[in-house]
This record gives structure tokens, sequence and C-alpha cells, in this order.
């Protein structure tokens, strides 16, 4: 993960408000650190479900994480882990695309989200997928994020995950927002967090 400042900011797309206030973000969900602040870093992870025809869309799980938290985060990763992670990104990112998605649209996170960024697959075609983006304050970097990952890359970065790295991500999740229900079991990607 890139956490430099990217020069190109634009105000933060409906897309990435958080679903239950209907507003955006204002917390870190683990050290509760105010974020509207004009130079305070964050990300935001959400993980969406669509249903039938995909006009109707459930958010499995939401928060933005201040830097400093998602930097403790990710040193309880292991070291193997992350660079199984970044492997596999390096692998199947086809980052000529993803300029070219870049370039043409500076100023439209939309375009950067509509397509699963390892799999090429379009948003309307997903039953599940995550989002992510960087944000500073109340505006959105355009920088390495905003990107959207399909289910179906995230069940395969699941399995590169140590067993270890799968228990801090576990213990996150459940700190955060409680064992899973039973339906939930389901979602293997409810487990990644921050890759
Ligand atoms: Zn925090």
């Amino acid at each position: 993960m890139n956490k430099g400042h990217s020069e190109h900011t634009v105000d933060i797309p409906g897309e990435f408000y958080s679903f239950s206030s209907g507003a955006l973000f204002d917390h870190c969900i683990d050290c509760d650190k105010y974020l509207l602040e004009k130079d305070t870093e964050y990300f935001i992870e959400k993980a969406i479900r669509q249903y039938e025809g995909y006009k109707v869309r459930d958010v499995i799980f939401e928060y933005a994480i201040c830097f400093e938290c998602a930097d403790r985060v990710r040193r309880e990763m292991s070291v193997e882990s992350i660079q199984n992670v970044e492997n596999f990104f390096m692998e199947n990112v086809d980052m000529s695309r993803r300029m070219e998605i870049m370039m043409e649209n500076p100023g439209n996170p939309q375009e950067w989200i509509s397509h699963c960024l390892l799999k090429e697959t379009s948003m309307n075609e997903l039953g599940e997928f995550q989002l992510y983006a960087q944000c500073r304050g109340d505006k959105m970097e355009m920088g390495q994020m905003p990107y959207m990952i399909s289910g179906a890359a995230l069940e395969e970065i699941q399995h590169l995950l140590s067993s270890r790295t799968l228990d801090e991500l576990n213990g996150f999740m459940d700190r955060h927002f409680g064992p899973p229900p039973d339906l939930m079991e389901l979602l293997p990607s409810r487990r990644v967090v921050l890759i």
C-alpha cells in the first residue's frame, strides 16, 4: 500500500459514504480519532453484496481507519503474508490498463472502481466486492486507490495469508463487528482487512 500523498484529490463520492449514517465517515474505527480535519489521512473499506438483478445492495461491513491504526494492524500480519499479497498484486494487476484508466479519468473515481483491480470483472457482474479508498479530511486521494476487488479475487487472497495473519484479522473483525452471523461464515472475504 502506497501511503504517499497524491497531488490529485476529489470530493469523496457517495459510494464511500457510511451506509449506516448516510454521511462521510468521521471517526477511526479503532482509536476513534476524528478524521475530517484537513490533513488527517485514513482509509475506507466497504464490503458490499449485490442481489438479484443487482438493483439491491447490502453493506456487509464498512469502516474508516486512520493511518496509525492501519499501520498497527498491518504490523500484526506476518511478513510472509504481506509478501504473498504484494506478489499476487504484482502478478495480477494489469498496470498498463490501470494507468490508462487513471489517465483517462483523473477526476472520476467511479471509473476507477468499475472493474475488479485484479480480475477486471465488471462491478455489474459481481455478487460481492470490496471498495478501498485513501482519504485526507473530506477529500479522496486519487493515487493507488480507490479500487475495487471482486469476491473471487478476495477468496484467492485469503489463501495467501498465514494462519497467524488470519487470526489477527479475525480478531480485528470480531472486535469491531462482533462474531460473524452464520450467513457471514459463508463469506470468506469478510476476513480480509486492508490488504
Ligand atoms: Zn485510529
